[in-house]
């Protein structure tokens, strides 16, 4: 079975498309957790955070930016916002492909459930 994120960053799968450039891409999550969130994350597949080496940490550092400027724009600047990655089965992680949840728009509680 291909990839979902892979399948979106390529253009087979429709996606709301927030911000894109040649190595990253973010878009609106189909199943959103506040009045924004958002999925920034790599064109290159990369399974999970557990596969990640030395040599991705300029692309992390781009997706954790990317997320911050995308929270600026969509006006939670100010208010707050989080960014999430989650690994692992008691984590709910759910699709294979490394990605950056930005939330916000409402109240945030912690710790998270
Ligand atoms: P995870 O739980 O793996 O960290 O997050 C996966 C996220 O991908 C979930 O928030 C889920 O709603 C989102 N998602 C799953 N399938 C699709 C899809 O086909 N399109 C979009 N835009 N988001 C998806
Ligand atoms: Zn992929």
């Amino acid at each position: 079975m291909p990839c979902l994120f892979c399948e979106i960053a390529g253009g087979r799968i429709p996606a709301k498309v927030a911000y894109q450039d040649d190595t990253v891409l973010a878009f609106h999550d189909i199943n959103p957790q506040g009045p924004t969130h958002i999925l920034v994350i790599p064109r290159r597949h990369i399974t999970s955070l557990m596969d990640l080496t030395e040599k991705d940490d300029v692309l992390v550092g781009n997706l954790v930016r990317r997320a911050r400027d995308l929270a600026k724009q969509t006006g939670l600047g100010e208010r707050g916002f989080r960014l999430v990655f989650n690994a692992g089965e008691d984590a709910g992680y759910s699709v294979y492909h490394v990605h950056l949840h930005l939330v916000g728009g409402r109240r945030l509680s912690w710790p998270p459930g």
